[in-house]
Protein backbone atom coordinates (compact mmCIF):
# COMPACT_ATOMS: atom_id res chain seq x y z
CA UNK A 1 0.00 0.00 0.00
CA UNK A 2 1.24 3.38 -0.58
CA UNK A 3 2.35 5.57 2.34
CA UNK A 4 0.32 8.89 2.09
CA UNK A 5 2.12 12.60 2.57
CA UNK A 6 0.79 15.60 3.71
CA UNK A 7 2.32 18.69 3.97
CA UNK A 8 2.41 21.51 6.67
CA UNK A 9 4.49 24.45 7.32
CA UNK A 10 5.22 23.41 10.90
CA UNK A 11 5.03 19.80 11.97
CA UNK A 12 4.81 18.65 16.14
CA UNK A 13 6.10 15.90 17.41
CA UNK A 14 4.24 15.35 20.94
CA UNK A 15 1.63 17.37 23.03
CA UNK A 16 3.23 17.95 26.36
CA UNK A 17 3.82 21.71 27.72
CA UNK A 18 6.62 22.34 24.99
CA UNK A 19 5.16 21.04 21.66
CA UNK A 20 1.87 22.37 22.74
CA UNK A 21 2.77 25.70 23.76
CA UNK A 22 5.00 25.71 20.50
CA UNK A 23 1.78 25.12 18.70
CA UNK A 24 -0.34 28.00 20.47
CA UNK A 25 2.48 30.60 19.77
CA UNK A 26 2.32 29.95 15.87
CA UNK A 27 -1.03 30.13 16.11
CA UNK A 28 -1.02 33.22 17.80
CA UNK A 29 1.07 35.32 15.73
CA UNK A 30 -0.66 33.89 12.16
CA UNK A 31 -3.54 34.85 13.18
CA UNK A 32 -2.45 38.45 14.16
CA UNK A 33 -0.44 38.59 11.34
CA UNK A 34 -3.30 37.56 9.19
CA UNK A 35 -1.36 35.14 7.90
CA UNK A 36 -2.03 31.47 6.39
CA UNK A 37 0.08 28.69 8.64
CA UNK A 38 -0.54 25.02 9.11
CA UNK A 39 0.52 23.71 11.78
CA UNK A 40 -0.17 19.45 13.31
CA UNK A 41 1.22 17.99 16.25
CA UNK A 42 1.20 14.34 16.37
CA UNK A 43 0.17 12.75 19.86
CA UNK A 44 1.11 9.20 20.48
CA UNK A 45 -0.91 8.68 23.66
CA UNK A 46 -4.88 7.99 23.00
CA UNK A 47 -5.92 11.41 23.64
CA UNK A 48 -3.57 14.59 24.41
CA UNK A 49 -2.54 14.14 28.42
CA UNK A 50 -2.78 10.26 28.02
CA UNK A 51 1.17 9.87 28.40
CA UNK A 52 1.87 13.29 30.31
CA UNK A 53 2.81 12.66 34.38
CA UNK A 54 4.31 15.09 36.40
CA UNK A 55 4.80 16.37 40.19
CA UNK A 56 3.04 18.77 39.53
CA UNK A 57 4.49 22.27 41.32
CA UNK A 58 3.91 24.49 37.96
CA UNK A 59 5.52 27.76 37.41
CA UNK A 60 3.26 29.72 35.34
CA UNK A 61 5.61 32.30 34.17
CA UNK A 62 5.79 30.68 30.39
CA UNK A 63 2.06 30.15 30.60
CA UNK A 64 1.52 33.84 31.62
CA UNK A 65 3.55 34.81 28.91
CA UNK A 66 1.57 32.47 26.55
CA UNK A 67 -1.87 33.68 27.49
CA UNK A 68 -1.74 36.27 29.91
CA UNK A 69 -6.06 35.62 30.63
CA UNK A 70 -5.24 31.98 31.39
CA UNK A 71 -7.37 32.50 34.34
CA UNK A 72 -10.31 33.65 32.37
CA UNK A 73 -9.68 31.33 29.84
CA UNK A 74 -10.69 28.41 32.61
CA UNK A 75 -6.92 27.13 32.88
CA UNK A 76 -6.83 24.43 35.20
CA UNK A 77 -4.76 25.99 37.86
CA UNK A 78 -6.50 25.57 40.57
CA UNK A 79 -4.44 25.49 43.99
CA UNK A 80 -2.26 27.89 44.63
CA UNK A 81 0.75 26.88 47.25
CA UNK A 82 -0.11 27.91 50.40
CA UNK A 83 2.62 26.00 53.00
CA UNK A 84 6.04 24.67 51.52
CA UNK A 85 8.32 22.49 53.90
CA UNK A 86 11.27 20.64 53.03
CA UNK A 87 12.29 17.44 55.54
CA UNK A 88 15.54 15.26 55.73
CA UNK A 89 14.41 11.77 56.47
CA UNK A 90 16.83 10.41 58.51
CA UNK A 91 15.61 7.09 58.47
CA UNK A 92 12.29 4.80 58.55
CA UNK A 93 10.92 6.80 61.57
CA UNK A 94 12.67 9.83 62.19
CA UNK A 95 12.18 13.12 59.99
CA UNK A 96 14.29 16.51 60.55
CA UNK A 97 12.51 20.11 59.24
CA UNK A 98 14.84 22.32 57.69
CA UNK A 99 14.71 25.53 58.93
CA UNK A 100 13.20 28.39 56.53
CA UNK A 101 16.31 30.13 56.07
CA UNK A 102 18.40 26.96 55.50
CA UNK A 103 15.82 26.25 52.56
CA UNK A 104 17.74 26.51 48.73
CA UNK A 105 15.66 29.60 47.22
CA UNK A 106 15.11 27.02 44.73
CA UNK A 107 12.84 24.99 46.71
CA UNK A 108 10.61 28.10 48.08
CA UNK A 109 7.16 27.57 46.25
CA UNK A 110 5.06 30.04 47.98
CA UNK A 111 4.07 33.19 47.12
CA UNK A 112 6.37 35.00 45.28
CA UNK A 113 9.48 33.98 46.65
CA UNK A 114 12.57 32.59 44.43
CA UNK A 115 9.49 31.61 41.46
CA UNK A 116 11.65 33.03 38.69
CA UNK A 117 14.73 30.80 39.03
CA UNK A 118 16.94 34.38 39.24
CA UNK A 119 19.08 33.71 42.34
CA UNK A 120 18.28 36.64 45.00
CA UNK A 121 15.17 38.09 43.10
CA UNK A 122 11.35 37.68 43.85
CA UNK A 123 9.03 36.41 41.27
CA UNK A 124 6.76 38.92 39.03
CA UNK A 125 4.16 36.39 37.36
CA UNK A 126 2.65 34.89 40.80
CA UNK A 127 2.05 31.80 43.03
CA UNK A 128 3.31 28.16 41.87
CA UNK A 129 0.04 25.63 41.69
CA UNK A 130 -0.36 22.19 42.31
CA UNK A 131 -1.57 21.00 39.20
CA UNK A 132 -2.21 18.01 37.21
CA UNK A 133 0.07 18.60 34.05
CA UNK A 134 -1.76 16.15 32.27
CA UNK A 135 -5.04 18.23 32.03
CA UNK A 136 -2.90 21.45 31.94
CA UNK A 137 -2.25 19.51 28.47
CA UNK A 138 -5.08 18.67 28.02
CA UNK A 139 -6.35 22.82 28.32
CA UNK A 140 -3.27 23.39 25.94
CA UNK A 141 -5.01 21.24 23.53
CA UNK A 142 -8.44 22.89 23.43
CA UNK A 143 -6.77 26.36 23.11
CA UNK A 144 -4.46 24.73 20.12
CA UNK A 145 -7.11 23.60 18.35
CA UNK A 146 -9.36 26.79 19.01
CA UNK A 147 -6.67 28.99 17.30
CA UNK A 148 -6.79 26.47 14.11
CA UNK A 149 -3.84 23.34 15.23
CA UNK A 150 -4.61 20.32 13.97
CA UNK A 151 -3.98 17.90 16.60
CA UNK A 152 -4.17 14.10 15.57
CA UNK A 153 -3.87 12.19 19.08
CA UNK A 154 -3.04 7.93 18.45
CA UNK A 155 -0.07 8.90 16.16
CA UNK A 156 3.60 8.36 16.68
CA UNK A 157 6.18 9.89 15.10
CA UNK A 158 8.19 6.29 14.40
CA UNK A 159 11.17 8.24 12.51
CA UNK A 160 12.13 12.09 11.13
CA UNK A 161 12.85 12.19 7.45
CA UNK A 162 16.14 13.09 6.41
CA UNK A 163 16.88 14.41 2.68
CA UNK A 164 20.48 13.66 1.04
CA UNK A 165 21.72 16.97 2.10
CA UNK A 166 20.76 16.15 5.87
CA UNK A 167 18.19 18.28 6.33
CA UNK A 168 14.94 17.26 7.93
CA UNK A 169 12.03 17.31 6.13
CA UNK A 170 9.63 15.56 8.97
CA UNK A 171 8.26 13.04 10.12
CA UNK A 172 7.12 9.59 9.49
CA UNK A 173 4.08 8.00 11.79
CA UNK A 174 4.03 4.24 12.73
CA UNK A 175 2.67 1.61 10.54
CA UNK A 176 -1.22 0.22 12.24
CA UNK A 177 -2.00 -3.28 11.92
CA UNK A 178 1.56 -4.96 11.69
CA UNK A 179 1.25 -8.53 13.22
CA UNK A 180 4.03 -9.68 16.21
CA UNK A 181 5.56 -11.38 13.31
CA UNK A 182 5.76 -8.17 11.03
CA UNK A 183 3.08 -9.13 8.49
CA UNK A 184 0.30 -6.95 7.50
CA UNK A 185 -2.88 -7.75 8.95
CA UNK A 186 -6.43 -7.25 7.60
CA UNK A 187 -6.33 -3.52 9.52
CA UNK A 188 -2.85 -2.69 8.32
CA UNK A 189 -2.21 1.18 7.34
CA UNK A 190 1.12 2.26 6.41
CA UNK A 191 2.37 5.64 8.31
CA UNK A 192 1.99 8.88 6.81
CA UNK A 193 4.62 11.63 5.88
CA UNK A 194 4.02 14.49 7.44
CA UNK A 195 6.03 16.96 5.31
CA UNK A 196 7.17 20.21 6.74
CA UNK A 197 8.80 23.28 6.50
CA UNK A 198 9.78 23.32 9.85
CA UNK A 199 9.59 19.96 12.71
CA UNK A 200 10.16 20.73 16.04
CA UNK A 201 10.78 17.74 18.44
CA UNK A 202 8.56 17.55 22.02
CA UNK A 203 8.88 14.05 23.13
CA UNK A 204 9.74 14.93 26.57
CA UNK A 205 12.82 12.79 28.35
CA UNK A 206 14.93 10.88 26.21
CA UNK A 207 12.67 11.04 23.12
CA UNK A 208 14.01 8.09 20.80
CA UNK A 209 13.66 10.39 17.82
CA UNK A 210 15.69 12.95 19.97
CA UNK A 211 18.23 10.46 20.82
CA UNK A 212 18.86 9.38 16.49
CA UNK A 213 18.87 13.34 15.81
CA UNK A 214 21.20 13.96 18.75
CA UNK A 215 23.52 11.01 17.59
CA UNK A 216 23.10 12.22 13.68
CA UNK A 217 23.45 15.54 13.88
CA UNK A 218 26.35 15.02 16.42
CA UNK A 219 23.83 17.82 19.35
CA UNK A 220 26.10 16.96 22.15
CA UNK A 221 29.31 17.32 20.87
CA UNK A 222 31.28 19.12 24.15
CA UNK A 223 28.63 18.20 26.41
CA UNK A 224 28.70 16.36 29.59
CA UNK A 225 26.87 13.17 29.02
CA UNK A 226 23.18 14.00 29.85
CA UNK A 227 22.20 12.61 33.41
CA UNK A 228 18.54 11.12 33.91
CA UNK A 229 16.23 10.07 37.07
CA UNK A 230 13.06 7.64 36.74
CA UNK A 231 10.26 9.83 38.95
CA UNK A 232 7.39 8.09 40.38
CA UNK A 233 3.86 8.92 40.65
CA UNK A 234 0.61 7.94 42.59
CA UNK A 235 -2.42 10.05 42.82
CA UNK A 236 -5.11 9.51 45.98
CA UNK A 237 -7.93 10.14 47.45
CA UNK A 238 -7.95 11.05 50.96
CA UNK A 239 -10.31 11.78 53.82
CA UNK A 240 -11.59 15.42 53.65
CA UNK A 241 -9.98 15.71 57.19
CA UNK A 242 -6.60 15.12 56.23
CA UNK A 243 -7.06 17.20 53.24
CA UNK A 244 -5.15 20.71 53.22
CA UNK A 245 -5.28 22.08 49.97
CA UNK A 246 -1.63 23.91 48.68
CA UNK A 247 0.67 21.70 50.91
CA UNK A 248 3.75 21.00 49.24
CA UNK A 249 6.51 18.94 51.00
CA UNK A 250 9.55 17.94 49.34
CA UNK A 251 12.12 15.86 50.61
CA UNK A 252 15.23 13.78 50.67
CA UNK A 253 17.61 11.07 52.50
CA UNK A 254 15.75 7.76 53.67
CA UNK A 255 14.80 5.41 52.17
CA UNK A 256 17.85 6.75 49.77
CA UNK A 257 20.83 5.74 50.64
CA UNK A 258 23.74 7.77 48.97
CA UNK A 259 26.31 5.75 50.94
CA UNK A 260 28.48 3.95 48.39
CA UNK A 261 27.24 0.82 50.12
CA UNK A 262 23.89 1.36 49.51
CA UNK A 263 24.39 1.88 45.94
CA UNK A 264 25.05 5.80 45.98
CA UNK A 265 21.66 6.13 45.20
CA UNK A 266 20.14 9.98 45.89
CA UNK A 267 16.89 11.16 44.92
CA UNK A 268 13.67 12.92 46.65
CA UNK A 269 10.53 12.66 47.47
CA UNK A 270 7.39 14.90 46.81
CA UNK A 271 3.90 15.32 48.35
CA UNK A 272 1.40 17.92 47.54
CA UNK A 273 -2.32 18.23 48.27
CA UNK A 274 -3.97 19.15 45.41
CA UNK A 275 -8.28 19.98 44.74
CA UNK A 276 -10.42 17.82 44.66
CA UNK A 277 -9.31 16.01 47.99
CA UNK A 278 -6.29 14.64 45.86
CA UNK A 279 -2.83 13.98 47.24
CA UNK A 280 0.08 13.59 44.89
CA UNK A 281 2.93 11.74 46.26
CA UNK A 282 5.92 10.91 44.26
CA UNK A 283 9.86 9.47 44.71
CA UNK A 284 12.81 10.71 42.36
CA UNK A 285 15.59 8.58 42.03
CA UNK A 286 18.42 9.38 40.61
CA UNK A 287 19.22 6.92 37.78
CA UNK A 288 22.97 7.31 38.49
CA UNK A 289 23.06 4.62 41.28
CA UNK A 290 25.60 2.24 41.10
CA UNK A 291 23.86 -1.22 43.14
CA UNK A 292 22.53 -3.31 40.02
CA UNK A 293 20.03 -4.64 43.03
CA UNK A 294 18.32 -1.37 44.02
CA UNK A 295 14.72 -1.51 42.69
CA UNK A 296 13.89 2.32 42.50
CA UNK A 297 9.69 1.14 42.44
CA UNK A 298 10.53 -1.10 45.83
CA UNK A 299 12.24 2.39 47.22
CA UNK A 300 9.12 3.90 46.51
CA UNK A 301 6.67 1.57 48.04
CA UNK A 302 8.82 1.41 51.37
CA UNK A 303 8.90 5.69 51.38
CA UNK A 304 5.01 6.13 51.98
CA UNK A 305 5.78 3.84 55.68
CA UNK A 306 7.54 7.07 57.18
CA UNK A 307 5.40 8.53 59.08
CA UNK A 308 6.16 11.84 58.00
CA UNK A 309 4.02 10.67 54.84
CA UNK A 310 2.14 7.65 56.16
CA UNK A 311 -0.12 10.01 57.80
CA UNK A 312 -1.30 12.34 54.53
CA UNK A 313 -1.81 8.84 53.31
CA UNK A 314 -3.32 6.99 55.62
CA UNK A 315 -7.34 5.95 55.44
CA UNK A 316 -7.15 7.07 51.40
CA UNK A 317 -7.27 5.40 48.53
CA UNK A 318 -4.51 4.81 45.71
CA UNK A 319 -6.63 6.27 42.45
CA UNK A 320 -3.21 6.04 40.06
CA UNK A 321 0.09 5.37 39.51
CA UNK A 322 2.35 6.07 36.68
CA UNK A 323 5.88 6.58 36.32
CA UNK A 324 8.40 8.78 33.81
CA UNK A 325 12.10 9.31 33.13
CA UNK A 326 13.07 13.00 33.69
CA UNK A 327 16.32 14.26 32.26
CA UNK A 328 17.73 16.54 34.74
CA UNK A 329 21.74 17.09 33.26
CA UNK A 330 20.97 20.88 32.73
CA UNK A 331 23.15 23.11 31.41
CA UNK A 332 25.97 21.34 31.67
CA UNK A 333 24.20 18.68 29.13
CA UNK A 334 21.84 20.59 27.22
CA UNK A 335 22.97 19.47 23.62
CA UNK A 336 22.72 22.03 20.76
CA UNK A 337 18.85 22.63 19.84
CA UNK A 338 18.86 23.70 16.29
CA UNK A 339 19.24 21.16 13.01
CA UNK A 340 18.69 21.92 9.20
CA UNK A 341 14.86 22.17 9.67
CA UNK A 342 14.00 21.27 12.54
CA UNK A 343 14.23 21.74 16.76
CA UNK A 344 14.63 19.85 19.71
CA UNK A 345 12.80 21.35 22.86
CA UNK A 346 11.74 20.34 25.85
CA UNK A 347 12.83 17.57 28.18
CA UNK A 348 14.07 15.99 24.45
CA UNK A 349 16.80 18.08 24.47
CA UNK A 350 16.62 18.12 28.52
CA UNK A 351 15.26 21.92 29.76
CA UNK A 352 14.30 20.87 32.92
CA UNK A 353 16.19 22.94 36.04
CA UNK A 354 16.49 20.10 38.41
CA UNK A 355 16.99 22.62 41.61
CA UNK A 356 14.15 22.63 41.93
CA UNK A 357 12.74 20.04 39.79
CA UNK A 358 10.66 21.93 37.69
CA UNK A 359 10.80 21.32 33.81
CA UNK A 360 7.29 22.48 32.56
CA UNK A 361 7.67 26.28 32.77
CA UNK A 362 10.97 25.77 30.57
CA UNK A 363 9.79 23.31 28.08
CA UNK A 364 7.06 26.08 27.94
CA UNK A 365 9.28 28.20 26.82
CA UNK A 366 11.62 26.66 24.96
CA UNK A 367 8.45 26.06 22.81
CA UNK A 368 7.72 29.79 22.53
CA UNK A 369 10.80 30.49 21.91
CA UNK A 370 10.96 28.00 19.01
CA UNK A 371 7.30 29.45 17.69
CA UNK A 372 8.18 32.94 17.48
CA UNK A 373 12.08 31.98 15.91
CA UNK A 374 9.85 29.62 13.30
CA UNK A 375 7.16 32.03 12.45
CA UNK A 376 9.48 34.79 11.92
CA UNK A 377 11.11 32.78 9.29
CA UNK A 378 7.97 31.54 7.53
CA UNK A 379 7.16 34.98 7.34
CA UNK A 380 9.51 36.37 5.98
CA UNK A 381 8.76 33.69 2.98
CA UNK A 382 11.81 31.13 4.11
CA UNK A 383 11.09 27.57 2.15
CA UNK A 384 12.30 26.05 5.13
CA UNK A 385 14.96 23.26 5.84
CA UNK A 386 17.55 26.28 7.27
CA UNK A 387 18.91 25.99 10.54
CA UNK A 388 17.39 28.75 12.57
CA UNK A 389 20.51 29.44 15.09
CA UNK A 390 18.51 32.57 16.18
CA UNK A 391 16.92 29.85 18.30
CA UNK A 392 19.96 29.87 20.33
CA UNK A 393 20.80 33.77 20.72
CA UNK A 394 17.13 34.12 21.39
CA UNK A 395 16.67 31.03 24.03
CA UNK A 396 20.69 31.79 25.93
CA UNK A 397 19.01 35.17 26.33
CA UNK A 398 15.89 33.93 28.40
CA UNK A 399 15.38 33.41 31.76
CA UNK A 400 14.90 29.90 31.35
CA UNK A 401 18.45 29.92 30.45
CA UNK A 402 19.64 32.13 33.16
CA UNK A 403 17.89 29.62 35.51
CA UNK A 404 19.76 26.76 34.09
CA UNK A 405 23.21 28.41 34.33
CA UNK A 406 22.51 29.35 37.70
CA UNK A 407 22.13 25.94 38.91
CA UNK A 408 24.24 24.22 36.40
CA UNK A 409 26.53 22.60 39.61
CA UNK A 410 23.46 21.19 41.11
CA UNK A 411 23.22 17.87 40.20
CA UNK A 412 26.98 17.01 39.97
CA UNK A 413 27.33 18.86 43.72
CA UNK A 414 24.98 15.87 44.66
CA UNK A 415 26.95 13.16 42.83
CA UNK A 416 29.91 14.12 44.34
CA UNK A 417 29.27 15.53 47.94
CA UNK A 418 26.41 13.45 48.66
CA UNK A 419 22.50 14.20 49.26
CA UNK A 420 23.49 16.76 53.24
CA UNK A 421 27.17 17.40 51.86
CA UNK A 422 25.94 18.58 48.05
CA UNK A 423 23.04 20.15 49.62
CA UNK A 424 25.32 22.27 51.21
CA UNK A 425 27.05 23.20 48.47
CA UNK A 426 24.52 24.78 46.67
CA UNK A 427 22.66 26.44 48.96
CA UNK A 428 25.46 28.24 49.74
CA UNK A 429 26.31 28.42 45.68
CA UNK A 430 22.85 29.90 45.40
CA UNK A 431 23.32 32.69 48.26
CA UNK A 432 26.42 33.53 46.26
CA UNK A 433 24.62 33.83 43.06
CA UNK A 434 26.59 30.79 41.71
CA UNK A 435 30.21 31.72 42.77
CA UNK A 436 31.48 28.02 43.85
CA UNK A 437 33.57 26.37 41.47
CA UNK A 438 31.44 24.63 38.79
CA UNK A 439 30.84 20.84 39.29
CA UNK A 440 30.51 18.18 36.82
CA UNK A 441 29.38 14.77 36.46
CA UNK A 442 31.17 13.06 33.60
CA UNK A 443 30.19 9.45 34.57
CA UNK A 444 27.08 8.17 32.17
CA UNK A 445 24.12 6.77 34.20
CA UNK A 446 24.59 3.43 32.85
CA UNK A 447 27.50 2.27 34.69
CA UNK A 448 26.70 -0.18 37.43
CA UNK A 449 28.89 -1.76 39.63
CA UNK A 450 29.32 -5.66 39.35
CA UNK A 451 26.37 -7.91 41.76
CA UNK A 452 29.58 -9.79 42.41
CA UNK A 453 30.45 -6.22 44.61
CA UNK A 454 27.35 -5.03 45.65
CA UNK A 455 25.11 -5.77 48.74
CA UNK A 456 21.08 -6.98 47.50
CA UNK A 457 19.24 -5.25 49.36
CA UNK A 458 16.19 -6.97 51.40
CA UNK A 459 12.71 -4.67 50.45
CA UNK A 460 9.70 -5.11 53.13
CA UNK A 461 6.58 -6.97 51.22
CA UNK A 462 3.81 -4.48 50.62
CA UNK A 463 0.81 -4.15 53.04
CA UNK A 464 -1.70 -3.73 50.21
CA UNK A 465 -2.63 -0.84 51.79
CA UNK A 466 0.15 1.89 51.74
CA UNK A 467 2.41 -0.14 49.56
CA UNK A 468 1.36 -2.80 46.54
CA UNK A 469 3.00 -5.10 44.11
CA UNK A 470 4.11 -4.02 40.42
CA UNK A 471 0.74 -5.84 39.01
CA UNK A 472 -1.48 -4.40 40.59
CA UNK A 473 -0.07 -0.96 40.08
CA UNK A 474 0.35 -1.43 35.99
CA UNK A 475 -3.15 -2.10 36.57
CA UNK A 476 -4.05 1.40 37.89
CA UNK A 477 -2.15 3.26 34.87
CA UNK A 478 -4.83 1.66 32.12
CA UNK A 479 -2.07 0.40 30.38
CA UNK A 480 -3.29 -1.44 27.15
CA UNK A 481 -0.65 -2.55 23.70
CA UNK A 482 -2.35 -4.62 20.97
CA UNK A 483 -0.17 -7.57 21.81
CA UNK A 484 -0.01 -8.78 18.02
CA UNK A 485 2.36 -6.08 16.99
CA UNK A 486 6.44 -6.25 17.15
CA UNK A 487 7.78 -5.40 20.51
CA UNK A 488 8.62 -1.91 20.77
CA UNK A 489 11.92 -2.89 23.23
CA UNK A 490 14.26 -3.57 20.21
CA UNK A 491 17.22 -5.40 21.59
CA UNK A 492 20.77 -4.70 19.92
CA UNK A 493 22.01 -8.32 20.86
CA UNK A 494 18.98 -10.84 22.18
CA UNK A 495 21.99 -12.85 23.90
CA UNK A 496 23.20 -10.11 26.24
CA UNK A 497 20.29 -10.45 29.23
CA UNK A 498 21.06 -13.80 29.70
CA UNK A 499 24.89 -14.26 28.69
CA UNK A 500 26.01 -11.02 30.08
CA UNK A 501 23.69 -8.88 32.39
CA UNK A 502 22.46 -11.72 34.60
CA UNK A 503 26.08 -12.82 35.47
CA UNK A 504 27.58 -9.52 35.74
CA UNK A 505 24.55 -7.58 37.43
CA UNK A 506 21.94 -10.00 37.95
CA UNK A 507 20.45 -8.85 35.13
CA UNK A 508 18.67 -5.31 36.96
CA UNK A 509 15.91 -5.04 34.43
CA UNK A 510 13.80 -6.93 36.10
CA UNK A 511 14.27 -4.34 39.08
CA UNK A 512 14.84 -0.83 37.32
CA UNK A 513 11.41 -1.41 35.03
CA UNK A 514 8.49 0.30 36.82
CA UNK A 515 6.07 -2.25 35.84
CA UNK A 516 7.88 -5.66 35.80
CA UNK A 517 8.11 -5.81 31.79
CA UNK A 518 11.30 -7.41 32.17
CA UNK A 519 11.47 -10.63 33.78
CA UNK A 520 14.14 -13.78 33.87
CA UNK A 521 12.27 -16.89 33.78
CA UNK A 522 13.48 -20.58 34.45
CA UNK A 523 12.74 -22.80 30.99
CA UNK A 524 13.48 -26.54 31.22
CA UNK A 525 16.29 -25.27 33.66
CA UNK A 526 17.64 -22.69 32.32
CA UNK A 527 17.14 -19.01 32.51
CA UNK A 528 15.25 -16.95 30.05
CA UNK A 529 14.58 -13.30 29.40
CA UNK A 530 10.78 -12.40 29.05
CA UNK A 531 9.55 -8.72 27.81
CA UNK A 532 6.03 -8.36 28.51
CA UNK A 533 5.91 -5.25 26.00
CA UNK A 534 2.02 -5.12 27.06
CA UNK A 535 2.71 -3.43 30.17
CA UNK A 536 4.98 -0.85 28.84
CA UNK A 537 4.13 2.81 30.57
CA UNK A 538 6.58 4.26 28.16
CA UNK A 539 9.05 5.39 30.98
CA UNK A 540 11.83 5.24 28.92
CA UNK A 541 14.39 3.80 32.05
CA UNK A 542 15.17 0.84 29.98
CA UNK A 543 16.95 2.71 27.36
CA UNK A 544 18.84 4.80 29.98
CA UNK A 545 20.13 2.39 32.46
CA UNK A 546 20.65 -1.13 30.56
CA UNK A 547 24.27 -1.52 31.77
CA UNK A 548 25.20 -3.01 28.20
CA UNK A 549 23.20 -0.09 26.42
CA UNK A 550 21.41 -2.66 24.83
CA UNK A 551 18.15 -1.75 24.57
CA UNK A 552 16.27 0.71 22.05
CA UNK A 553 12.82 1.79 23.25
CA UNK A 554 10.73 3.05 19.66
CA UNK A 555 7.35 4.25 19.24
CA UNK A 556 4.55 1.28 19.44
CA UNK A 557 1.63 1.08 17.45
CA UNK A 558 0.38 4.98 18.01
CA UNK A 559 -2.90 5.12 20.74
CA UNK A 560 -0.49 2.30 22.96
CA UNK A 561 0.64 2.72 26.65
CA UNK A 562 -0.47 4.45 29.59
CA UNK A 563 -3.95 5.90 29.90
CA UNK A 564 -3.06 8.05 32.81
CA UNK A 565 -6.38 10.54 33.85
CA UNK A 566 -5.13 13.99 35.70
CA UNK A 567 -1.59 13.03 36.13
C1 LIG B 1 7.49 12.32 38.75
C2 LIG B 1 7.74 13.65 38.09
C3 LIG B 1 7.53 14.81 38.80
C4 LIG B 1 7.74 16.05 38.20
N1 LIG B 1 7.44 17.18 38.92
C5 LIG B 1 7.46 18.37 38.30
C6 LIG B 1 6.99 19.53 38.97
O1 LIG B 1 6.53 19.46 40.12
N2 LIG B 1 7.02 20.71 38.30
C7 LIG B 1 7.50 20.81 37.02
O2 LIG B 1 7.50 21.90 36.46
N3 LIG B 1 7.99 19.73 36.37
C8 LIG B 1 7.97 18.51 36.97
N4 LIG B 1 8.40 17.40 36.29
C9 LIG B 1 9.01 17.55 34.96
C10 LIG B 1 7.98 17.84 33.87
O3 LIG B 1 6.97 16.88 33.89
C11 LIG B 1 8.67 17.87 32.51
O4 LIG B 1 9.76 18.74 32.57
C12 LIG B 1 7.72 18.32 31.40
O5 LIG B 1 6.59 17.49 31.34
C13 LIG B 1 8.43 18.33 30.06
O6 LIG B 1 7.54 18.71 29.04
P1 LIG B 1 7.82 18.26 27.53
O7 LIG B 1 6.80 18.92 26.70
O8 LIG B 1 9.24 18.49 27.20
O9 LIG B 1 7.64 16.67 27.51
P2 LIG B 1 6.45 15.65 28.07
O10 LIG B 1 5.70 16.34 29.10
O11 LIG B 1 7.18 14.43 28.38
O12 LIG B 1 5.55 15.47 26.79
C14 LIG B 1 5.98 14.76 25.67
C15 LIG B 1 4.78 14.30 24.86
O13 LIG B 1 5.25 13.79 23.61
C16 LIG B 1 4.62 12.56 23.33
N5 LIG B 1 5.53 11.79 22.47
C17 LIG B 1 6.77 11.33 22.78
N6 LIG B 1 7.32 10.71 21.74
C18 LIG B 1 6.42 10.76 20.73
C19 LIG B 1 6.43 10.28 19.39
N7 LIG B 1 7.49 9.66 18.88
N8 LIG B 1 5.32 10.48 18.63
C20 LIG B 1 4.24 11.14 19.14
N9 LIG B 1 4.19 11.61 20.41
C21 LIG B 1 5.27 11.43 21.18
C22 LIG B 1 4.42 11.94 24.69
O14 LIG B 1 3.42 10.93 24.65
C23 LIG B 1 4.02 13.16 25.53
O15 LIG B 1 2.64 13.39 25.47
C24 LIG B 1 8.21 16.13 36.86
C25 LIG B 1 8.43 14.96 36.13
C26 LIG B 1 8.18 13.72 36.73
C27 LIG B 1 8.38 12.47 35.93
S1 LIG C 1 9.89 -1.43 29.41
FE1 LIG C 1 11.30 0.29 29.60
S2 LIG C 1 10.09 2.05 28.97
FE2 LIG C 1 8.65 0.40 29.34
S3 LIG C 1 8.00 0.70 31.45
FE3 LIG C 1 9.73 -0.74 31.53
S4 LIG C 1 11.54 0.52 31.80
FE4 LIG C 1 9.86 1.87 31.20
Amino acid sequence: MEREAMDFDVVIVGAGPSGLSAACRLMQQANEAGRELSVCVVEKGSEVGAHILSGAVFEPRALTELFPDWAERGAPLNTPVLRDELYLLKDAAKAQKLPNALVPKSMHNTGHAGSNGAIGSNDTSGSNYVISAGNLCRWLGEQAEALGVEIFPGFAAQQAIVDDAGIVRGIITGDMGVAADGSETANYMPGMELRAKYTLFCEGARGHIGKQLISRFDLDAGRDPQHYAIGFKELWDVPAEQHEPGLVLHGSGWPLDDKDHGGGSHGGWFLYHGDDQQVMVGLIVDLAYRNPYLSPFDEFQRMKHHPLLKRHLEGGKRVAYGARAITKGGANCLPKMTMPGALLLGCDAGTLNFAKIKGIHTAMKSGLIAAETVFTAIAADDEGGKELSEFTHAWESSWAWQELQASRSFGPAIHKFGTVGGGAFNFVDQWLGGKLPLQRDTTPDHQLKKAAESAPIDYPKPDGKLSFDKPSSVFLSNTNHDENQPCHLKLSDPDIPIARNLPEYAEPAQRYCPVGVYEVVEEAGEPQFRINFQNCIHCKTCDIKDPSQNITWVAPEGGGGPNYPNM
